[in-house]
């Protein structure tokens, strides 16, 4: 049926892992925005999982699929990742949930606050190297040492379905759901709930939204295979990064399964943060905002439709949120 690699059999075994570790998390209507744009805007509350954001599904899967595979004897030297944000967040909460130990390796100039938070969540933090790609060095000589087991924050199936199962959760609250909008940047999210959807009701779009600066996936797309570009500073962090060199599934799968691909401004992000916040009376970080920034920043008419905006999640500090406030100027 689908030759992209995630079919709707691994998305239910996914749904079927992460089940009690992950939330299903809400979708919720929002009044406010669906009378400014005169349509039905839902919000998929990924703000609820205990860390903060969706990643924690790819990573209960990803792990639970490991375990179930190869027994968690073979797992006893470890898991390991390289992420400063979320996704070293889930892999830190799931690993202690699920009794592998994990190690997360961050460079020197990694702030002490994010790598508190993953020590509080049961992780182990190694300080190596002076930027995050000397960082994944130490995670590639980690595995063919020591035979510690890379969990990668979006290219592989299996972390691919986990974050998919929030499209089976979609489809189920909001059977005639018209349009989904999600932000892109490795891909992970996007390729799931892009699979789960096409699956189920081809008729919904799906829209992706990248940064308007150091996009990769937006390069690579209009490329045609992997491309490397310079991380620059944004109010959407998360959106940041590389889809690695040799990308496996989720540029494929990307290209499969989204029907359009748009780029918003820092401004259009801060205005759209802000407005959550004021609104909606949520905190979000401004990768979680992109949706709500595309809408507005291209007019997009959604009049009469259903639209899913993905809350992804909200890890934001007091001082972004105040640098959003600034650009927005309110
Ligand atoms: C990782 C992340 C994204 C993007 O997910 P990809 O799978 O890399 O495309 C979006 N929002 C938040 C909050 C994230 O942490």
């Amino acid at each position: 049926m689908h030759d992209h690699g995630v079919c709707l059999e691994m998305l239910y075994q996914a749904r079927r892992r992460i089940a009690g570790e992950a939330v299903r998390t809400p979708l919720e209507r929002s009044a406010s925005l669906s009378a400014r744009f005169d349509a039905d805007i839902l919000l998929k509350l990924e703000t609820c999982q205990p860390t903060g954001a969706f990643k924690l599904r790819g990573a209960v899967n990803m792990l639970a699929a490991l375990i179930e595979d190869r027994g968690r004897e073979a797992l006893s030297a470890g898991v390991v990742t390289a992420s400063t944000g979320n996704h070293g967040r889930a892999v830190a909460h799931a690993a202690s949930r699920l009794g592998v130990p994990a190690l997360v390796c961050l460079s020197r100039l990694v702030p002490a606050n994010k790598v508190a938070a993953i020590e509080a969540l049961g992780g182990e933090v190694r300080r190596v190297g002076a930027s995050q790609d000397e960082a994944f060095s130490e995670v590639e000589r980690l595995v063919s040492e020591r035979g510690m087991t890379l969990i990668p924050p979006f290219d592989d199936p299996r972390v691919v379905a986990g974050q998919g199962t929030i499209g089976l959760e979609l489809m189920e609250d909001c059977p005639d759901l018209d349009r989904v909008i999600v932000g892109l940047s490795g891909g992970g999210l996007l390729g799931g709930i892009g699979a789960a959807v096409k699956a189920i009701r081809p008729a919904c779009r799906v829209t992706g939204v990248s940064l308007s600066r150091g996009a990769a996936m937006w390069e690579s797309l209009k490329a045609g295979h992997p491309v490397e570009v310079e991380e620059v500073e944004s109010l959407g962090d998360s959106l940041g990064g590389g889809i690695g060199r040799d990308n496996r599934s989720t540029l494929r799968l990307v290209r499969e399964v989204m029907d359009d691909h748009l780029q918003v401004s820092e401004r259009a992000i801060a205005a759209a943060m802000v407005d959550i916040l004021e609104q909606e009376k949520r905190l979000v970080e401004g990768a979680a905002a992109v949706g709500l920034a595309a809408i507005e920043e291209h007019g997009l008419d959604v009049r009469g439709q259903r639209v899913a905006l993905i809350l992804s999640g909200n890890a934001v500090s007091l001082s972004t949120l105040d640098r959003a406030r600034a650009l927005a100027g309110r």
